[in-house]
């Protein structure tokens, strides 16, 4: 629109929409945060090794005030009575897929795919995340959709903006590897079915996929490194590699290049050493890790998820190696607590279905396996919040993180199994849950 007719056009508008300016928009000010002060009886705040009795944890908004041992709430300040449980960070699971109900064959998979929608899925996938917030883990790492493109974006965004509950989400979409390399497979040539990754062959199309995945709100960027494991006559969990170096290595330089990280699923000793040969950020799974791979993450500060319960839980329906595999990850794992590797929990969840196991049950391994209370805590708060980036906003219980925050009613300190059992949730400075009062 151009010229005077124009400008008096848009002049009467001016006149006419002038007046009927909604009030809210004339108010000043929004009102102050909403202030409330937490007692908890016992506080593991992740930040000391020891735990603080009787603190005081004053939130406003969405963010934590202060924790101060003792002392009153100030006047008029709302407080929540958790004196009679611990209190500890929100949890976060590094490894989900809330985009799918299990998959311990391959036909529990290939259902899903094609007898689901992608919008039921999703549906579906909001209920996961209310879930996994219900079980105290106000985080989530979403490792790729499961054939269902680009709709963790949209769950995440659904929570982000309030319209359902669930934990915070960083997401990778659609995941990578090469054609045929994953599933559905074996049906007939002449029906296309719909692809569980996407499908991507040499380095051009590699740099272009991740692009495309970043386009549509990809957090991470992941990749399959291998498939097909084995044992060899070393004794070793070998696998095929999906990639050639070529094609990882464009995968990871151009997820760093536009400032993002990437993760590998490996699970064969050859799978992982692809994955590091590539550059990756973070091992997912990795069973048939070796000591100098161990040594080489470690010392390259390269994150292991090992998503123990999951492997133990489909290892009786999927047989053939995954009951032997249940142990070699095991021994992996004593062997990476001596070396040192930074270890993330990550449970898979969705691999199982949401319903069926409690995502806490990794704690209750990672303890069993060798680490400490305190260890497998750390694994799930403060380095979980190193590897999402987000080591300012969350992971310890301090002044100006978020107000995401667990309790339980006995010691976690004394019996892990206890945070299979939460009673109450905060997210963001709002109660999602409390069963303790
Ligand atoms: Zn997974």
């Amino acid at each position: 629109m151009t010229g005077p007719s124009g400008l008096k056009l848009l002049a009467l508008a001016f006149l006419v929409s002038a007046p009927s300016t909604p009030v809210h928009a004339q108010q000043s000010a929004p009102p102050p945060p909403k202030r409330v002060a937490i007692r908890a009886g016992r506080l593991i705040d992740c930040k000391s090794d020891a735990s603080i009795s009787n603190a005081l944890i004053l939130i406003e908004g969405d963010k934590i005030l202060s924790v101060t041992p003792g002392g009153p709430p100030p006047p008029g300040v709302e407080l929540i009575d958790l004196s009679k449980a611990t209190v500890l960070p929100g949890f976060v699971d590094a490894h989900t897929h809330v985009l799918l109900q299990g998959d311990i064959t391959a036909e529990d998979y290939d259902k899903q795919l094609l007898k689901q929608s992608i919008p039921y899925r999703a549906i579906l996938g909001a209920r996961n995340a209310q879930i996994a917030l219900s079980h105290g883990f106000t985080a989530l790492r979403d490792l790729e959709t499961e054939g269902a493109m680009y709709a963790d974006v949209d769950v995440k965004q659904a929570i982000a903006n309030g319209e359902v509950p669930g934990p915070r989400m960083q997401v990778a979409t659609r995941a990578m590897t090469p054609t045929g390399m994953y599933g559905p497979l074996g049906y007939s040539w002449e029906i296309r079915v719909p692809q569980g990754v996407q499908y991507v062959d040499g380095a051009e199309e590699a740099r272009k996929a991740v692009r495309e995945q970043v386009m549509f709100g990809a957090d991470r960027i992941k990749y399959y490194s291998d498939h097909g494991y084995f044992y060899g006559p070393d004794g070793v969990l070998h696998s095929h590699v999906n990639f050639t170096d070529e094609e990882a290595k464009a995968i990871v330089d151009e997820t760093h290049r536009i400032g993002k990280k990437a993760a590998a699923h490996a699970i064969g000793s050859d799978g992982v050493a692809a994955a590091l040969r590539a550059g990756v950020d973070t091992i997912e799974h990795g069973d048939g890790l070796t000591g100098p791979q161990m040594e080489e993450m470690a010392r390259r500060g390269i994150y292991w998820v090992p998503t123990i319960a999951v492997g133990a839980y489909v290892a009786s329906g999927r047989q053939g190696n995954w009951p032997k595999m249940v142990d070699t990850e095991k021994a992996a794992f004593q062997l990476a607590l001596k070396k040192g590797v930074k270890i993330v929990l990550g449970t898979d969840a969705g691999g199982f279905d949401w319903r069926e196991l409690n995502e806490a049950k990794e704690f209750e391994y990672y303890v069993a396996y060798g680490m400490t209370p305190l260890q497998a805590i750390h694994s799930a708060t403060t380095t979980a919040a190193e590897l999402l980036g987000w080591s300012d906003k969350m992971g310890t219980v301090e002044a100006g993180k978020w107000a995401d925050l667990v309790a339980v009613s006995g010691d976690p300190l004394k019996d892990i199994t206890e945070l299979q059992r939460v009673k109450f949730v905060m997210k963001s400075g709002t109660v999602f849950k409390n069963e303790l009062q």
